[in-house]
């Protein structure tokens, strides 16, 4: 989607810090982090959020999941522990409508979820 700006970094129109990237997804440094590691991990496939998911692009998620894993054992993270999130909608707080992981981690999170 050409005014998505996800697929803009996708398509390297707009700058950003990418860390990992593979056929299928691309993780990159959210612009205003809010812990020493925040990292997006989005398909390059544009999907809204999670309710565009259906049998045939499920595949990504797997392949997410597996990008935040990797990501996180390159920050050296993977043992105290992190956080994996998709705010879906706008009453969830989406504010970029591409479906994206937030890998949060590197500080000690509250037993809270909000
Ligand atoms: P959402 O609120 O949709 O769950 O998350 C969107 C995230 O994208 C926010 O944390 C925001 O900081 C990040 N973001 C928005 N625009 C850009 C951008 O142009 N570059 C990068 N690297 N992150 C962005
Ligand atoms: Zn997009």
């Amino acid at each position: 989607m050409t005014d998505c700006i996800f697929c803009k970094i996708i398509n390297k129109e707009i700058p950003s810090e990418i860390l990992y990237e593979t056929d299928n997804v691309i993780a990159f440094k959210d612009i205003h982090p809010v812990a020493p590691v925040h990292v997006l991990i989005a398909p390059k496939l544009h999907i809204e959020n999670i309710e565009k998911l259906d049998s045939e692009n499920i595949s990504v998620v797997c392949d997410i999941h597996l990008a935040a894993k990797k990501i996180a054992n390159d920050f050296g993270i993977s043992e105290k522990g992190y956080r994996l999130i998709s705010n879906c909608g706008k009453a969830a707080g989406q504010t970029v409508p591409h479906l994206h992981y937030h890998l949060i981690g590197g500080k000690r999170f509250g037993i809270s979820i909000v």
